[in-house]
């Protein structure tokens, strides 16, 4: 039997096992071509609140197994991912739209992050402190408990994996809400990945749906920690419930993220981190780069050659073709990106390459000449376009990226100099010298400022830590203590 085959978990969700779902199923698309994949279990708020209800007792048993128990389920599941990379990658191709080469990013990073997660149940979980008292006195880091994750469509695996392998690996146990357009993708195989890693059952459950399932894992009373991907509109809401309800989460967000092309830039190589950047899986990533400034220097060559080869890059079915740029998530995702750039052409942007589509098929698209004002430089698109624009100087081109209500990633391309100065001065979760904006390794402290997010960070010891355990302060005396009364 094959690691995915759905005979296993079509129509269902997982609840301390495979079962019916409450909500019944809906339908995996695959985007390129319409086709059904098999059906997956929609998660109503009675299978939410039971998941959470076994959570909060497995919880209790699994963060008490010994570290290296814990630590050998997650090595386990890091070999898993790349044992059955090919499987997992024929589900990112057909069910996300992922061109081969995204795909086998997203198992490398699944099988990184669980093998990062494997140090955490033995990293040192708190500190001793000094004390003006004759006793002991520790601050300890104990499980959060049990801990909701909700995940986007775009990179659905390493959006769900980055929560759910640090948050189990410290002893929480889990609740993954996919997002349902990617819900096998995003859910099924991490659901099975763990199964077959030993994780005992009911710590990790899987609930596909869509916001309203994505509410009720956040309000769910056991649920302590939220680990939210996503829009920054539903991030609010999301973050609203949470205050309302006393919990803690951590809300990473969308991004409009910028490029920076200094004075005496090798131009080829700018152009081609250029398109990397806004062209990699169809623009639909949080840290795409949404905004190119230009120096006057280069701009008029910079543009000529980024729509050289936006027009020469292959769009089609990644399943059945060799091409850089597969298709749109859905109808919806297509019209908006559309209409971002027809209006941006209609109030005077100038369109140098693409701006058309074939069902969901969008050409790659450079829009140059933009005010800053211009929706399609001053929204997140999520698609395959790249606004450009011009500076003249650092200052000028500092004021321009802080302009943004978004601050995930910044890339500057050319001298390292100039290029460190900006790094102080710009709002960003993250600053990438001589790369372009898309960027993220297990290990490194992934998350954005201003409307990317509430400054919480995942990857890396230090922030996952922080992330999925709450700190106990415990004091120890040889004897009870003497008080005055
Ligand atoms: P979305 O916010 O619509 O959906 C994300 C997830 O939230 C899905 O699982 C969805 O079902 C769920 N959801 C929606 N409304 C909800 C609600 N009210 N309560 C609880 N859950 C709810 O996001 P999208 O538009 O499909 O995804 C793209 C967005 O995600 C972009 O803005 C992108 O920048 C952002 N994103 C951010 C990061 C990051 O790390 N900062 C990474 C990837 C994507």
């Amino acid at each position: 039997m094959a690691f995915l085959d759905a005979a296993l978990w079509g129509g269902k969700v997982n609840i301390g096992g495979w079962t019916e779902a409450g909500g019944g199923a809906f339908d995996a698309v695959e985007p390129a071509t319409g086709a059904t994949l098999g059906s997956v279990g929609l998660a109503n708020r009675d299978d939410v609140y039971r998941a959470a209800s076994l959570a909060a007792k497995s919880q209790l048993d699994w963060a008490a197994t010994k570290p290296e128990e814990r630590a050998a389920v997650l090595r386990r599941a890091g070999q898993l991912w790349e044992e059955h990379a090919a499987e997992v990658q024929h589900w990112l191709t057909r069910e996300a739209g992922s061109i081969p080469a995204k795909a086998q990013i997203e198992t490398h990073v699944a099988a990184n992050e669980c093998y990062e997660a494997a140090a955490l149940p033995s990293h040192p979980h708190g500190e001793v402190l000094s004390s003006d008292e004759e006793r002991w006195s520790f601050a300890r880091r104990r499980p959060a408990g049990v801990v909701s994750v909700i995940a986007p469509f775009n990179f659905p695996l390493v959006l769900s994996i980055r929560s759910v392998a640090p948050a189990l690996a410290l002893g929480n146990a889990v609740l993954l809400k996919p997002d349902p357009r990617t819900a096998v993708c995003g859910g099924v195989t991490l659901m099975r990945i763990f199964e077959e890693a030993g994780l005992p059952a009911g710590v990790l459950s899987l609930l596909p749906g869509g916001a309203e399932t994505g509410a009720a894992v956040v309000e769910a009373p056991e649920v302590r920690v939220v680990s939210f991907t996503g829009s920054t509109a539903a991030g609010r809401k999301v973050g609203e419930s949470a205050a309302r309800l006393l919990k803690r989460a951590h809300l990473e967000l969308g991004g409009n993220s910028a490029l920076i092309v200094l004075p005496g830039a090798d131009l080829a190589k700018a152009a081609s981190a250029g398109a990397f950047g806004s062209f990699l899986h169809q623009g639909q990533i949080c840290m795409a780069t949404g905004r190119h400034f230009v120096h006057d220097s280069l701009y008029d060559d910079y543009v000529a050659e980024l729509s050289a080869k936006a027009e020469n890059l292959p769009v089609g079915d990644p399943a059945t073709s060799d091409v850089a740029l597969g298709p749109i998530i859905d109808e919806a995702q297509r019209d908006k990106i559309d209409s971002l750039v027809q209006d941006a052409v209609a109030r005077g942007g100038r369109l140098t390459a693409g701006g058309s589509y074939e069902a969901l098929f969008y050409r790659p698209t450079v829009l140059a000449d933009l005010e800053l004002d211009n929706p399609a430089f001053a929204v997140e698109i999520f698609g395959p376009v790249a606004p450009v624009t011009r500076f003249s100087s650092v200052d000028e081109v500092v004021e321009m990226v802080n302009a943004s209500e978004y601050g995930l990633s910044v890339g500057i391309l050319g001298d390292v100099g100039t290029a460190m100065k900006i790094a102080d001065r710009v709002h960003s979760g993250k600053v990438h010298i001589n790369e372009q904006t898309v960027s993220d390794e297990a290990n490194a402290p992934f998350g954005g400022v201003g409307a990317s997010g509430t400054g919480s960070r995942f990857g890396g010891a230090t922030s996952n830590i922080d992330a999925f355990t709450e700190i106990q302060w415990l004091t120890m005396r040889p004897e009870i203590a003497p008080y005055p009364f």
